[in-house]
């Protein structure tokens, strides 16, 4: 059965004049559902049918989600989409995602098993009295945990190897691990241990280290998160020159502070001052998550980007349209020396719109595209918790 939340959305779909075809394509349940739904044989709070499939949107969800987060463990995204609605078993999930090829390439591999065997020189230390490292360096928000121990070691002219030779065993699984977010049940207990063995080692604090880095997240803020690296004028200002790769959450695709486009992980950045509606839009996208989960924004986010318009529809109009703003992209990145084509520069582009048309795909009701934008803004204003 549906749940009573989810069912309402139906009713009141139904009375805003949608289609059966188009809440189901939206909601992610059969027609029939939904007409049982909308003619009163089912009523909320009353068991229904339940769909088995994994449905076009939430396939696209699944796919987004693989593509923005290649470590993604399917249980994780399982609890996702039951979160969304889905109501089919963890077989059935598990099923479709094979039968329609979402896994992503890779997906199966073994993790990478960092070589530790070749300690040449010993961190020299006296027994009980744990070393602390002359250069501390300040993880970035985010971080890797494997990019954050190599930039210790490089600031303290060590290898990693050595790094890790006086840390708890902890960290040496951690990172030959693929995806540090991972949390294994026997690391767990050793977890504290090790992040005040890192924080006496660096000169940190734990409270600092377990905000910035995700390895340490005990914490569930991390849940939909994608790879990416940091905002590389927020590294520069740290006088980091390296790209350091992060898990962000998944809506947080700009930096507003320095206008930058934070592309998926190893994919230029796009600089995005010629375009500050880009910005603004990534404002709106962090209201919308005061009323709706960031599992509720994908979907309705994935949802909008199928019905932006792909090309204007009269001239007048041009300056107005995303491929307007597609090409001064292009034009304000040229030195990046990104080819054209690139998706990226799509992405971005086409972002206000998608953001706009989520917030109307996930309140209908409430969402008059002759509104004013001020207007819509304080409406949403008034609803925050
Ligand atoms: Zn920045």
């Amino acid at each position: 059965m549906l749940p009573q939340e989810r069912a309402e959305k139906i009713l009141t779909l139904g009375q805003a004049g949608w289609s059966v075809r188009a809440i189901a394509d939206q909601l992610g349940h059969s027609p029939q559902t939904i007409r049982d739904y909308l003619n009163g044989r089912t009523t909320p709070g009353v068991p229904a049918p339940r769909p088995s499939l994994l449905t076009s949107p939430f396939a696209d969800y699944c796919r987004q989600r693989f593509a923005e987060d290649s470590n993604l463990r399917p249980k994780a995204l399982f609890n996702e989409v039951i979160e969304l609605g889905f109501s089919g078993s963890r077989a059935t999930f598990y099923r479709e995602l094979r039968r329609r090829l979402l896994f992503p390439p890779g997906h199966r591999q073994s993790p990478t098993q960092q070589d530790l065997s070749g300690t040449s020189r010993l961190f020299v230390h006296a027994p009980g009295h744990a070393p602390v490292l002359p250069r501390p360096v300040v993880p970035i928000t985010g971080e890797t945990l494997i990019s954050y121990l190599t930039r210790l070691a490089l600031a303290n002219h060590l290898t990693l190897t050595e790094v890790l030779t006086v840390l708890p065993s902890w960290f040496a699984t951690k990172v030959s691990n693929r995806d540090d977010r991972a949390q294994h049940h026997m690391l767990i207990p050793a977890t504290a241990g090790a992040l005040h063995a890192l924080a006496h080692l660096t000169r940190t604090t734990p409270v600092g280290l377990t905000h910035a880095l995700p390895a340490f997240g005990i914490t569930d803020t991390y849940g939909l998160v994608r790879a990416t690296t940091a905002c590389h004028r927020c590294t520069a200002r740290r006088g980091i020159h390296q790209p350091v790769p992060v898990h962000l959450p998944a809506h947080h695709k700009v930096c507003t502070r320095h206008g930058i486009w934070l592309s998926d992980a190893d994919h230029p950045h796009l600089d995005l001052a010629a375009c500050p509606e880009i910005i603004t839009a990534q404002y709106r996208a962090n209201r919308l998550l005061r009323r709706y989960t960031p599992q509720q924004l994908t979907l309705a986010h994935q949802a909008a980007t199928r019905i932006i318009p792909p090309w204007p529809a009269s001239p007048a109009v041009i300056p107005l349209h995303w491929r307007h703003r597609l090409l001064t992209l292009q034009t304000t990145n040229h030195h990046r020396a990104i080819p054209t084509d690139h998706d990226i520069y799509t992405d971005a582009a086409i972002y206000p719109d998608a953001i706009e048309l989520a917030a109307g795909i996930l309140n209908p009701a409430a969402h008059n595209p002759a509104r004013s934008n001020g207007e819509t803004l304080r409406s949403e204003g008034r609803h925050q918790p």
